[in-house]
Formats: C-alpha cells, structure tokens, sequence
C-alpha cells in the first residue's frame, strides 16, 4: 500500500495535498471562507471558463481547503483525482450522473446502507433511472443482470449493516467483461482497511460523514476515480465521450484522459447540480484524516473483542461480523480487507424484536443514532429506523431483520463497552423471561 511518492499511508494521511499556505505560511490548511476568486485580467477569467487554465472562479465549482481534501482522498484510496460534495447520497448522484441516461440502469448489490437502497429503489426513478438489486456474492447474478442499458455495476466493500465484505476482484472481473465501470462505496472500510482501486474499482465513493471525518460532525461525501477506465471504447458513456455542448464542444476523455471524470465532476457535475462541499466541512475532515489509521487499529481491535464476546453469549443469536471464523464472508475479508472486516456489523438477540427495542433504550455508553464511523459507540435498530422503508423481504435481504441490531463499535475503552453490553443484554432478557 504505498504510494508512487514512497511515502507511507501515515505520512500521506497527514500531508497528501497540503502545503504551507503561499501567503501567510500557515501550516495547518485554512479555511478559505470566500465564494468568489479575484481574476487576473479578462483573457485569465476566459481561459478558467473554457477550461484551458485550471484555477479558481466561484466556490460553488471549487475552493482552495475543499481542493485539499479532494487530492488527500483520491491519494489515499491511490486514484487519479476526487471530486467532494455535501454528503455520500450526493456523492452516489455524482458519481452516477456522468454515466446515466433516461432508461439507463444500474446493477447494484441488494446489501446497501438502507438510504441508498431508497435513493436507488424509487428517487433516480424521477431521472428515469433504474437499479436492479441482485445478490453480489453470486458474480453469475451480477452478469446476469447487466443489460444492455446498463451502465455502472454498484456495492459496497464492507456492506452495512451487516459488514458482509464483497469480493471486489470477481466483481471488477464481471464489470470488465460486460465493459462497464465499477463503483464501490468504501465508506465503511475507508482506505485504510480497503483500497477498491487495487481490486479492480473504477470509481471509490465515499460518505465522509463517517470514518474520515470520525467524529460525527459534519456530512459530506467524495468520489474518487482511478483514471483507468476507457469512456471513449463504447459510445456508452456520451457524456465523457462525445462533445458537451455547454463547453463549446469539448470532448473530456479526449481532452483531460485520465482527468476526464474528475473534472466533469466539478465543471458539470458541481457546476449545474450544486451539490458543493463547504470548505468549513472540509477543514473538519481534514482534522479526522490526519488519524485516520490511528483510529481505524483501535475502532478494529474493540470490533474483534466486542464479535467474539458477543458471539460466546446465550442471550445472543448471532454475530455477523466478518472478522470471526464463524462469518461466511471470513475468507473474501481476509483478502479485501486484510487489517481487519471494518467495526461495524450486526448482532440477532434470542428475545427478537421486542429485546432489540429494550437493549437499545437500555444501553448507556452507546448512543441510539442513525449515524456509524463515529469515535463514539452507537447503536440503532435498523427494521424500526433506517431500513423501515423497506419491505420484509429487502429488510432480510439486507441483514436488517426485526431481531437485529446494528453496532458501530467506537474507539473507547473495550472492557466498557462489553460492561454496557452485557447490563443492557440483562435488561432486554429479563424482561422477556418475565414476559
Ligand atoms: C452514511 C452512508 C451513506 C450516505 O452518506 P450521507 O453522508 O449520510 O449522505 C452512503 N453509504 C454508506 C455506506 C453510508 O454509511
């Protein structure tokens, strides 16, 4: 995992894309808190508005602390360039709008984070475009499905809730055969437990509401593209390929290579739909990033000791996290996600749905928020929250059952968090015994 500049994932989490700021030598980034960029003269406006200088024009498209954290992002998930936004949804919109189409579809994995599932069962539907949900540990489903209206195949590598890891290598197989891009969510492993570009991943989306920002608080998503992807081998991908009209004809694949997505990304994508990053997100994400790792070793090492306690209790059905032996997805996280399957995963109580409600309102160290990657523990019960939109079927599917709890195990002391486990597991128990 190292980068061409032979710096370490460290060294990169804290200096990727900064520098001591050109006029005041700051040394941590600034806040660069304007809308607008003074021009030079008329002819350096009219070279930034065709795209032959890069530069910036209005915040909107880019700011200076936001383009920071794009080229931090895109270097350590080892792509071409990144594109940020103002949450993971508008990130998976951006990522999605270059390559769609009116009754254009997408393949994506039936195990998503419960918003997309509703972001890709019924809004995009209003774009006229369609997801098909297949399960994606059966590559012949995935091929299967690929039509010849498809554009992009979509899961995520540890996938919530359940932390079931996908086997990005034989997905980026089938993407490759049917000649389409392959879009991973990394949001749950983020790049330093999972890099999807050394796996075969055309595009890496992220919502950096979570791990990289890492302390809940603010949203914001990002899109890397690894630059390898051919836009111009099909006429499938018009948008990259074809001239765009809005800038006089101008070819992106042809004319920026491996750039191509980024900056369609940022001069149509941001431009026209809006979607932008402020750059204070930005300077917050910034801060997360730069302990990245540190954070990631310690929310893994509670994770593993949390599953394997949980896993030896009566009260509990069972543990799906995919760092124990006992996961079906034991094997694939070993190789997708070697450092360790992610701190989030799902928990089944023998006292079901009513054991669940208990335990939740029972627990005190862990926090009943619809949110994960936090340095805090949270719970939530995804069948009576997050995945409520849901039908039974797309519910179980998706490992969100009504017996089920989701944990994102935070970055405190483990022998607290099982001693809150463990009193809130009496609580939710008891009761049931006692009817
Ligand atoms: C939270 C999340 C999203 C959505 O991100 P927001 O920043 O909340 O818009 C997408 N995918 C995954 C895996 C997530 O956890």
């Amino acid at each position: 995992m190292t980068h061409p500049s032979g710096y370490g994932f460290d060294t990169l989490q804290v200096h990727a894309g900064a520098r001591p700021d050109p006029a005041t030598g700051a040394r941590q980034t600034p806040i660069y808190q304007t809308t607008a960029y003074v021009f030079r003269d008329a002819d350096h406006a009219a070279a930034l508005f065709n795209l032959q200088e890069f530069g910036y024009i209005y915040s909107r498209l880019t700011n200076p602390t936001v383009a920071v954290l794009q080229e931090r992002i895109a270097t350590l998930e080892g792509g071409q360039g990144a594109v940020c936004c103002s949450s993971g949804h508008a990130a998976q919109i951006l990522a999605l709008f270059p390559l769609m189409a009116p009754g254009r579809n997408l393949v994506a994995s039936n195990r998503l984070y419960g918003g997309t599932v509703t972001q890709f069962s019924h809004t995009i539907r209003r774009f006229g475009w369609q997801a098909e949900f297949v399960d994606f540990d059966d590559p012949d489903a995935v091929r299967g499905a690929i039509d010849e209206d498809t554009r992009a195949i979509f899961c995520e590598s540890i996938a919530n809730p359940g932390g079931a890891v996908s086997d990005l290598d034989a997905l980026a197989r089938v993407a490759e055969e049917a000649g389409l891009p392959l879009i991973v969510d990394n949001t749950t492993a983020t790049p330093w437990l999972c890099r999807p570009i050394e796996h075969g991943a055309t595009l890496v989306v992220h919502s950096t509401t979570k791990y990289l920002t890492g302390n809940g608080t603010v949203t914001g998503g990002a899109v890397v593209d690894s630059g390898t992807f051919d836009w111009s081998a099909s006429h499938r991908f018009p948008s990259l390929s074809e001239p765009e009209p809005a800038y006089h004809g101008l070819k992106f694949h042809e004319t920026f290579g491996p750039l191509a997505f980024t900056l369609h990304g940022i001069a149509v994508g941001l431009r026209d739909l809006g979607m932008t990053m402020n750059p204070q997100a930005a300077h917050y994400t910034l801060l997360g990033i730069e302990t990245l790792s540190l954070r990631m070793q310690k929310h893994v090492e509670n994770t593993r000791r949390i599953a394997q306690w949980l896993e030896r209790d009566p009260r509990v059905k069972a543990v799906t996290w995919a760092g124990l032996p006992s996961s079906p997805w034991h094997a694939v996280a070993e190789r997708i996600c070697p450092r360790g399957a992610g701190a989030l995963f799902t928990v089944s109580l023998e006292g079901g749905y009513d054991a669940c409600v208990r335990m939740v309102e029972a627990l005190e160290i862990f926090s009943h928020v619809a949110n994960l990657g936090d340095t805090r523990s949270l719970v939530i019960h995804p069948a009576s929250t997050t995945h409520r939109q849901l039908t039974p079927e797309q519910q179980e599917a998706a490992g969100a059952a009504p017996d089920t709890l989701r944990l994102s195990i935070g970055i405190e002391d483990a022998e607290d968090l099982i001693g809150d486990l463990d009193q809130a597991l009496t609580k939710a128990d008891g009761k049931t015994a006692t009817g």
